[in-house]
């Protein structure tokens, strides 16, 4: 069955300015059928990791929360803390970036809720019985909001080629444990060049699955559960995840967490993603290279396969940014995210997805 996906491009007047066309697109793409009166409303978005200026601005986040407050419902901003050590990796460093990068109250009129709570560690398991995982393990206060609107940043990815509403749903909504289970099948390994022996990671353990050996650390794989709580305490950064999933394993996995995701909330969430500042990796470095293609618009849809397709569709008809890393398959219809990263088949993300039922690739736009 064909999905609708709602498209704005950037063009305004006088009388008709962006963050209007936002405000209707949402209107449009069916807000209201998804958001009840008294709602708790997770809006999941990424506030960018300081130092990157790709994220979505604050001033359209403020639009989005006054389209669901006069709905009757309660809003409030969230993502996940990290796994790596960054400016995002727990509660207090996040909402401290996310206000810095813009998203302070007085600017988006909601509060910041930080999803997996202080130390990444808030989960709620959802069963899901695919291919990959039996469980999935979602952020508490995601799960518990009475409904969800995804406000993705499109772009291109370096692990799944391209990263939107499923990057944002399947790893953004998953707690530390989850974002382990998805990017690696094996436990974090020590640097032992970089360990000191403090010993600061064993208490922290709660498998005691962590011991000293010749005054370095060590970690017993077969008693690690990858909940990552390690990685971050080291003053060191000795203990490192091992990125080992293979692209098309780990793009199935993201794909099952987002169904699990969903999975509380059927008809019950919205799609938006700006496909604008599209750069070439995705927004937790410390920078963002140039975009590689012109801002196009944002598309919202009730389908999240079916408006990840749109956006695809839409970069890779466009022409290449002059000055932008993109070397390769620059013209029109030419596939930009094979152009960036050739070993990433991102293709396989919707080929599975439609597989276990989370969307359809068929798609009509409908631009207004
Ligand atoms: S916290 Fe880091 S430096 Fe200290 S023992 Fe553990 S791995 Fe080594
Ligand atoms: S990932 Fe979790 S279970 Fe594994 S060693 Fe680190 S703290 Fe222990």
């Amino acid at each position: 069955m064909q999905s609708t996906v709602y498209f704005i491009d950037l063009r305004a007047k006088y009388k008709d300015n962006f963050v209007g066309k936002l405000g209707k697109l949402l209107e449009t793409a069916g807000l209201a059928d998804v958001i009840k009166k008294r709602d708790l409303v997770a809006v999941k978005l990424h506030f960018g990791e300081l130092g990157n200026t790709a994220f979505i601005r604050p001033v359209f986040l403020r639009k989005i929360v006054e389209c669901i407050k006069r709905i009757g419902a309660v809003p409030f901003l969230t993502d996940s803390s990290t796994l790596y050590v960054g400016t995002r990796c727990d509660a207090p460093q996040h909402i401290t970036t996310a206000i810095q990068n813009g998203f302070a109250y007085p600017v988006v009129d909601a509060p910041i809720i930080i999803a997996d709570g202080l130390r990444g560690k808030s989960e709620t398991a959802v069963a899901i019985n695919q291919k990959r995982f039996k469980e999935a393990y979602i952020c508490t206060e995601i799960f518990q909001a009475n409904s969800l609107v995804s406000v993705a940043h499109f772009k291109a990815h370096e692990l799944s080629g391209f990263g939107g509403t499923i990057k944002n749903v399947g790893m953004g909504c998953a707690s530390r444990k989850g974002k382990m289970a998805q990017h690696s099948d094996v436990a974090p390994k020590i640097k032992t060049k970089k360990c000191v022996g403090c010993g600061d990671c064993i208490p922290r353990c709660a498998q005691k699955a962590i011991s000293m050996v010749q005054e370095k650390a060590r970690i017993k794989s077969k008693k690690c559960i990858g909940c990552g709580e390690c990685i971050l305490v080291c003053p060191n950064q000795a203990i490192q995840i091992q990125w080992n999933a293979s692209v098309p394993v780990f793009l199935e996995k993201m794909v099952e967490y987002t169904l699990g995701v969903l999975k509380n909330k059927k008809d019950r969430v919205l799609f938006v993603n700006f496909i604008t500042d599209v750069s070439p990796a995705c927004d937790c470095p410390p920078f963002n290279d140039a975009p590689i293609v012109r801002d196009i618009g944002v598309v919202a849809s009730t389908d999240p396969v079916a408006i990840d397709q749109a956006s695809v569709d839409l970069v890779n008809q466009e022409r290449a940014l002059p000055g932008s890393c993109l070397k390769k398959n620059r013209g029109p219809g030419k596939d930009k995210f094979k152009g960036v990263y050739p070993d990433v088949d991102w293709h396989h993300q919707f080929e599975y997805a439609e597989e276990i039922g989370l969307g359809s690739r068929d798609y009509i736009l409908d631009q207004f």
